[in-house]
């Protein structure tokens, strides 16, 4: 193929691009124009020296009691998946699944979030995933508001060693604690934003899709638009 092509092509990609998108968000539109080296960096809030890896820093605080729910867990759910990668998802609290295995999102939401990853051509060792909280809450109730500024250091912690280039909040519970938005969902999911320099990309939790089943196909289209950000971020031009 000639570079002329290639270029015409590419052009043609965009083009495309833009008015799906616009269809979809009027005139909301994502496209890539972030320079490419755009990372996150240490986040505010972040531990002070930052550890130097992922697993120093779960051995630093695999055994955390600060919150009640250091009594009442099973297991400290730390984070899984690819400490290097360039996509980092973060869920809400482990849930019973998860409390037992010590692993984050291997549960029925998980299995579906693996199958809506699949699809679109990730696995887990593509990706890192984690939650705001990383202790169950007894019987799955939403996380206290002391529990959430307890454990959210060590939310920002990971994220500025791993310092991804596109953060996904799964769900609204994530979008609220680390972009402090409080629409709706219908109104978030889909959307990209800026947040300290990073993309910030927001969907619906895969727990919805167990609820509601016939909206399972919104979570693909938004798993599409995230492989595009992800294709967009890799690709050189
Ligand atoms: N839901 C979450 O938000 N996180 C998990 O790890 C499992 C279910």
């Amino acid at each position: 193929m000639t570079k002329d092509h290639d270029s015409v092509e590419q052009a043609r990609q965009l083009a495309h691009r833009y008015f799906e998108q616009q269809s979809l968000f009027e005139d909301e539109v994502y496209l890539p124009s972030r320079p490419k080296e755009s990372r996150l960096h240490t986040l505010r809030g972040a531990l002070d020296p930052l550890p130097t890896s992922l697993a120093d820093f779960e051995k630093e605080i695999r055994d955390c009691v600060r919150c009640p729910l250091g009594e009442t867990r099973t297991k400290f759910v730390f984070g899984d998946g690819n400490p290097k990668a360039d996509i980092v998802f973060v869920g809400e609290a482990p849930g019973r699944d998860e409390d037992l295995q010590g692993v984050p999102f291997v549960g029925r939401a998980g299995k579906l979030l693996d199958q809506l990853l699949h699809e679109v051509g990730f696995g887990r060792k593509d990706i890192y995933i984690c939650n705001v909280l990383k202790c169950r809450p007894p019987e799955n109730r939403d996380p206290a508001s002391d529990e959430i500024e307890t454990c959210k250091p060590y939310l920002l912690t990971q994220l500025s060693i791993i310092r991804p280039r596109i953060l996904v909040c799964v769900g609204r519970f994530a979008a609220q604690v680390l972009l402090g938005v409080k629409d709706s969902m219908k109104a978030l999911r889909g959307r990209t934003f800026s947040w300290q320099g990073v993309q910030v990309f927001i969907t619906y939790h895969t727990a919805y899709y167990l609820r509601n089943p016939n909206a399972t196909d919104i979570g693909r289209e938004d798993f599409a638009m995230l492989r595009r950000m992800y294709d967009d971020l890799k690709s050189p031009w």
